[in-house]
């Protein structure tokens, strides 16, 4: 099993995430032509999708997603509210198959399996994942406002995490935005700060964990040096062991074993 983001932030997220010969997106913020590009430096193509899973409605996840399966034909898993909220996307002429997923209930996709949980974000229904192949485990967390109990059960044991680490709270307060957007960024319903994110880990179970990467980073409100300040003083570990995927270039494949 492995996987490899082709990019994360503001301005759009995806990650692709394989076993065997199953190979899923899970969101995609960018357009078609952006996706290729960035499938391809990936070598992966378009046509050997098996299924695109989504978080929430938002641009930066949504966005890509119904277009591209329109066009070639790759379906859809995602929630009721996600759905009823991402009409303003879709084609004229709804081409793409969709699955309506429970917001605790696992299912499966060919070779792997995946768990959805509900988040706290302000978005209809969103969730995030955890995919597994039955034998490893990828833990993956963005787009909410804080952590719960519910999201630390889940993101126990995994051998790789992907986990946000939106903005650091002095630069988001100290930073360009209005009043009203640092409330909404830093609110329960906006996004997990470097802080909460360290914190969430050492609560975690990382006793297989083989990949840290933190992503959803903001432009204006982050800087690389302190998501690994913080997060390697919560694992304990060198802050090179952490790893970005960023805007442009997200990260090359990963491995899980
Ligand atoms: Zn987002
Ligand atoms: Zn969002």
């Amino acid at each position: 099993m492995r996987f490899a983001s082709l990019g994360s932030g503001s301005a759009g997220n995806a990650l692709i995430i394989e076993s065997g010969q199953t190979r899923i997106l899970l969101d995609c913020g960018f357009g078609i032509r952006e996706t290729l590009n960035r499938l391809s430096r990936l070598d992966v193509s378009v046509e050997s999708l098996d299924g695109i899973l989504v978080t929430h409605e938002h641009d930066d996840h949504a966005g890509g997603v119904f277009r591209l399966a329109s066009r070639y034909r790759i379906p859809v898993w995602l929630t009721h509210g996600t759905f009823s909220m991402s009409s303003r996307y879709f084609p004229n002429q709804r081409s793409f198959v969709h699955h309506l997923i429970g917001s605790h209930e696992p299912f499966s996709i060919q070779d792997l399996e995946i768990l959805p949980f509900p988040v706290p974000h302000d978005a209809r229904e969103p969730v995030q994942f955890v995919v597994s192949n039955g034998k490893h485990k990828l833990g993956v967390l963005t787009d909410t406002g804080e952590s719960t109990v519910h999201i630390e059960r889940m993101l126990n044991g995994c051998d790789a995490l992907v986990l946000e680490c939106n903005h650091d709270i002095d630069m988001l307060m100290n930073g360009p935005y209005a009043r009203p957007l640092k409330q909404r960024v830093s609110g329960r319903l906006g996004h997990l700060d470097n802080m909460a994110a360290a914190q969430l880990v050492s609560a975690l179970d990382n006793s297989k964990l083989k990949h840290m990467i933190a992503a959803h980073l903001s432009a204006q409100n982050n800087h690389p040096s302190l998501v690994r300040k913080a997060l390697s003083q919560a694992l304990k570990c060198e802050e090179s062991w952490i790893e970005i995927a960023d805007q442009e270039k997200g990260i090359d494949w990963r491995s899980l074993g």
